[in-house]
């Protein structure tokens, strides 16, 4: 079966800054990712290199940041108390997190650690960069009827609920 709209892909990844070191690998968690394609689920340049694929192959893909975590716009600093935070000890400069909003989850990049509040830059981490993924396709299957009703894959790699 190959990757196409609709059904789930579960696949190990890994995602470094073009011609740089990794940033993230499905592997130092363990399990592969579980995606269900054409629901934006992932970035949109990836889920184009992955549509008319098979389990079993492996290949690398060069991504535009236009087509990754979007162009970065100015700094958009924000200052945030740490309960805002779901581990504030583990915060560092330069990493992503994730900021509960009034909108849902958002991932955010970490400026500044102080020792109530955190100075965050409200761009993605990897907004404005080339991103180069690795990926080692394990499974296509087609999507369940409610999985398709949720927008998004379940079992092994997906949302758990
Ligand atoms: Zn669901």
């Amino acid at each position: 079966m190959q990757v196409a709209k609709d059904t789930v892909v579960r696949f190990h990844y890994s995602v470094a800054e073009s011609a740089g070191q990794a940033i993230e690998d499905s592997r130092d968690r363990g399990d592969p990712i579980a995606i269900l394609v054409g629901h934006r689920n992932i970035v949109a340049g990836l889920e184009q290199a992955l549509i008319g694929r098979a389990a079993g192959e492996r290949f690398a893909v060069v991504v535009a940041a236009a087509d990754a975590y979007g162009e970065r716009s100015s700094p958009a600093l924000q200052r945030v108390p740490k309960k805002y935070f779901r581990e504030p000890a583990r915060l560092r400069p330069g990493m992503g997190t994730v900021l509960q909003t009034a909108h849902g989850p958002r991932m955010v990049t970490v400026v500044k650690v102080g020792m109530s509040v955190v100075d965050i830059d409200l761009n993605h981490p990897m907004a404005g960069k080339d991103l180069e993924f690795d990926v080692e396709i394990l499974e296509v299957r087609a999507a369940s009827a409610e999985e398709l009703e949720h927008g998004h894959a379940h079992g092994s790699g997906g949302q758990q609920h």
